[in-house]
């Protein structure tokens, strides 16, 4: 790129961090230009501005993943209904303790409790499952990834005591989801459980994967456009990677560098926002999670699954760290994250509004 290209190019990433907007135009630039110095701009500008909201810490969260039952069938995922290859498993409420039980005692002090749409985990279930987690741990925060589920429902478990919802919104273009999704799975309705999650009162986490099947420039513009609008608390960003017994099995990856760039315009628009170094950017490369806090993530996921059923858990293929122990998993963590100059803290980990 010539230099006064690159020269208005870096005042766009000046202008987003002061304004925390550009016109779509500008954010498809942003997008598109594979440029280093530019890149490596932007990626600095996320990481003073993190550093100015959540100085050099990290947040730790425990991923529990409790089911792999599912009754929906996104395209992309390997614990799809339809794939009959799936050992599926279930932890009993006994399991999902344990895990808590050592996560806590290694400094955990949130529990997100992610699984498929499993029919079998009723309201009263999951009422259950936070209710006993907030009565042995009432100093922690529980985060539910359960999909979608009706108001009364995600009314019932924050009045149990779950603080915080994930639910990705995958995509903020109709037809794209329409794509990623068969059609008995409505968009309207996953935006509408967002809208009625953030009504209720939770912390509320939303993201997209960066190069799904289908996705363009364009898609992501309009994801950003619905980020500064809903303003989520959080935002799930990772790459997706094809899933060998899904239709997408031969489609290629999302880049590190799309997923880093997304993770750094999105702490420059919501300076606030808590944005996980995910597991699938780690999976891509072996220093994504650290690439990731680098440009402007604040929080890490290792797994608290038990090892026995981690690797059944598989969203996608050559998902990392399955075989591990929680020891293990949080003993690596803490090097990667220090490596990069920050630090994991023991604490809930709350937004800062
Ligand atoms: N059933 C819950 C939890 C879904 S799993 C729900 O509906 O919210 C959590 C996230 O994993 C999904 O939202 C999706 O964005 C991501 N995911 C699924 N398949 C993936 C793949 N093949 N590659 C990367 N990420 C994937």
């Amino acid at each position: 790129m010539n230099r006064n290209l690159q020269s208005s190019a870096l005042e766009l990433v000046d202008r987003l961090e002061r304004d925390r907007d550009l016109s779509d135009e500008e954010f498809f630039l942003v997008l598109t230009d594979d440029d280093e110095e530019f890149r490596e701009y932007l990626a600095a500008r996320a990481r003073a501005v993190r550093e100015r909201v959540y100085g050099k810490e990290v947040y730790l969260r425990g991923l529990i993943e409790f089911t792999n039952y599912c009754k929906n069938n996104c395209r992309y995922c390997g614990i799809r209904r339809d794939n009959r290859n799936a050992q599926r498993y279930r932890l009993t409420g006994e399991e999902v303790l344990a895990s808590c039980d050592t996560g806590y005692a290694l400094g955990f002090r949130t529990f997100v409790l992610q699984g498929g749409e499993d029919p079998f985990q009723t309201d009263d279930r999951i009422v259950s499952l936070i209710t006993r987690i907030k009565a042995r741990y009432p100093d922690t925060a529980v985060t539910l990834s359960i999909g979608e589920r009706e108001r009364e429902s995600y009314q019932r478990f924050f009045d149990a005591g779950a603080d915080r919802y994930l639910l990705r919104h995958e995509t903020a273009d109709q037809a794209h989801y329409e794509l990623l999704h068969p059609a008995e799975m409505s968009f309207v309705h996953r935006m509408q459980c967002l809208r009625e999650l953030r009504k209720i009162g939770y912390q509320v986490g939303c993201g997209m994967m960066a190069g799904s099947p289908g996705q363009k420039t364009e898609h992501l513009v309009k994801d950003l456009r619905f980020l500064q609008e809903f303003k989520p608390e959080m935002v799930g960003i990772g790459p997706f990677i094809p899933h060998h017994d899904t239709e997408y099995a031969s489609c290629p990856p999302g880049t590190v560098g799309l997923t880093l760039k997304l993770l750094s315009v999105v702490r420059l628009l919501l300076p606030e926002a808590l944005l996980p170094a995910t597991t699938a950017l780690g999976t891509i490369d072996p220093m994504g999670r650290e690439k990731g806090l680098m440009a402007g993530a604040n929080v890490v996921m290792p797994n608290l699954s038990p090892p026995q059923v981690r690797e059944k858990y598989l969203l996608y293929d050559n998902k990392i760290c399955t075989g591990d122990e929680a020891a293990e998993c949080i003993r690596c963590m803490r090097a990667r994250v220090e490596r990069t100059g920050y630090q994991i803290v023991v604490s809930r980990g709350d937004w800062h509004c």
